[in-house]
């Protein structure tokens, strides 16, 4: 079996990944916060999950795979004592909070399907699955703000997993860490105490002094706290959060848990105390995953992790993060609104590496736009209906599968692909071909085929109009007369109808 290699934040190094459990592979991604849909940003992290998760099983390995969804804890900023983030939407709307995350995941689901992301279990999302998850929602069955599974056989529902159905795995952990000495309790919060942990740092490569100057702004609420980076595992109603509408009874305490702990529970749970490979954004570095490895060390005595992986961020030109914040961000609508596909978005996050931030523009989009269109067009041009399914072209797939598990080389797999369907291959091969590497892509390649092929209109359907205009450009073409045959383009385009040139001649396509 092919070997992984992926860069490793632990190490700054991409290195080859031995499985914990031989030809089998554990992830866990860390996945939304539910209080806003998502933006292209996420979405660029999103696919590059997903596109690994692929990797992973194209290559032949099992893989278990979870993704949380944060629907408690999460403060404004990664503070310790900021706001929560869904909590803070559930009061301006005036809203239950587990009804702000449920609209929330439902739309993300729908966004993710639309972008042709899987399932963690690698099942296709469908719009039945989501209505189900949402149904099962956790439940405030008594209106005291303690939350409970909807459905406790079924938390982890196909991969996905929620924080507010795992506040019972969390509280254990934070029991564990607790009895071995790693945190301490004060009038306000569970701390877990940074100073026990040597390692505290190693992910981020900052001193603890530096870390410490780099939380000093945090409001300090707790005088109690020992040390500026101990960070909070429970924290309890009181104080500031005296109201705080989720809580649950903890040997705390009635209270809510920190933001890391979740992950930390979620993650020992579905896939081991130890696990192959954990995912975030490269702003998940200095904090959350610092914090997660603590917690694991804490309640394990090792970390969770053998690799931390990270992607880079969608930029803004300046290259500005793309952040709600800033308001220098797009949604999947914006992007849709402007005619583009979400398969278009897809395609452009793979043309660039993970490991490199992406300046999202919207003429890199309409570059990526026309790619794979080409891509699409090559193979309608080879594409019949009842194609026997070809040979494998192998030497083309060993080039792809090397890209893809060589630190998931998107951009190389993308080349691959771009000189596959202009080959002088069988065109059955070719297509045959073609399938297979989209099993890794997602850009559902035979699907947009035969779309784009439907969406092709035989001459003789055509309105008089159009036949006419079509039959004036011919011979404006005949007569070598460009700027004319071009003003019907764009005539024919306003109309509805894009002229496509053939080696047979002209045909048109329905817009
Ligand atoms: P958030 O909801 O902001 O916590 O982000 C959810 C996930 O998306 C995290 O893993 C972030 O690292 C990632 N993310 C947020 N903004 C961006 C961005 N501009 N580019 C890439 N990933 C991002
Ligand atoms: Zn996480």
């Amino acid at each position: 079996m092919k070997k992984l290699k992926l860069k490793n934040t632990l190490t700054r190094k991409v290195e080859s990944l031995d499985p914990i459990e031989e030809e089998k592979i554990k992830m866990y991604n860390c996945g939304p916060t539910v209080y806003w849909n998502v933006h292209a940003g996420n979405l660029r992290a999103d696919v590059v999950w997903d596109v690994l998760a692929r990797t992973i099983r194209y290559l032949g390995y099992d893989l278990d795979r979870i993704m949380n969804f944060t629907d408690v804890g999460h403060m404004f900023h990664d503070e310790d004592f900021g706001e929560d983030k869904v909590e803070s939407r559930a009061r301006a709307e005036d809203k239950d909070p587990i009804d702000i995350a449920n609209s929330y995941i439902e739309q993300i689901l729908g966004e993710f399907k639309k972008m042709n992301i899987l399932n963690p279990d690698g099942t296709e999302i469908t719009a039945e699955q989501i209505n189900t998850y949402i149904a099962q929602s956790p439940k405030d069955t008594n209106g005291d703000g303690v939350y409970k599974p909807g459905n406790s056989d079924n938390k982890n529902f196909h991969g996905w997993t929620r924080a507010v159905d795992h506040v019972e795995e969390m509280i254990e952990i934070v029991r564990k860490i607790m009895n071995k000495g790693f945190a301490y309790e004060t009038g306000q919060a569970v701390y877990f105490d940074v100073t026990k942990y040597p390692d505290y740092t190693t992910l981020s490569g900052q001193s603890l002094n530096e870390k410490a100057e780099a939380v000093r702004d945090e409001v300090q609420v707790d005088s109690q706290k020992k040390h500026p980076a101990d960070f909070v595992l429970w924290m309890k109603r009181t104080g500031k959060y005296a109201d705080h509408i989720m809580h649950w009874n903890s040997p705390w305490g009635d209270g809510f848990p920190g933001w890391h702990i979740e992950c930390t529970a979620m993650a020992s749970t579905y896939l081991d105390e130890r696990f192959d490979i954990h995912t975030g954004g490269v702003d998940h570095i200095g904090v959350h995953h610092t914090n997660e490895r603590a917690q694991n060390f804490g309640a394990f005595g090792h970390d969770g992790a053998n690799f931390w992986v990270h992607n880079e961020m969608l930029v803004d030109k300046e290259g500005e993060k793309a952040s709600k914040s800033k308001k220098n961000v797009y949604f999947l609508e914006d992007i849709e609104a402007k005619g583009f596909s979400p398969l278009d978005l897809r395609y452009y996050f793979l043309t660039a590496s993970y490991t490199k931030p992406m300046a999202f523009s919207w003429e890199g989009l309409d570059g990526a736009k026309a790619s794979r269109a080409s891509i699409i067009k090559s193979l309608a041009d080879i594409y019949v209906e009842d194609y026997d399914g070809g040979d494998m072209l192998e030497a083309y797939v060993e080039e792809f599968s090397d890209a893809v598990a060589d630190n998931i080389n998107t951009p190389t797999a993308l080349a691959v692909l771009h000189k596959l369907v202009v080959s002088s291959e069988d065109p059955s091969d070719i297509l045959r071909t073609a399938e297979e590497i989209d099993r890794v892509l997602g850009l559902d390649l035979i699907k947009s085929v035969k779309d784009y092929k439907s969406n092709q209109v035989e001459i003789d359907d055509l309105s008089d109009e159009v036949q006419g205009l079509l039959n004036d450009r011919l011979q404006a073409r005949n007569e070598k007369n460009f700027d004319k045959s071009d003003e019907i383009r764009d005539k024919l385009s306003t109309i509805g109808y894009e002229v496509i040139d053939t080696e047979e001649g002209q045909t048109v396509k329905k817009l």
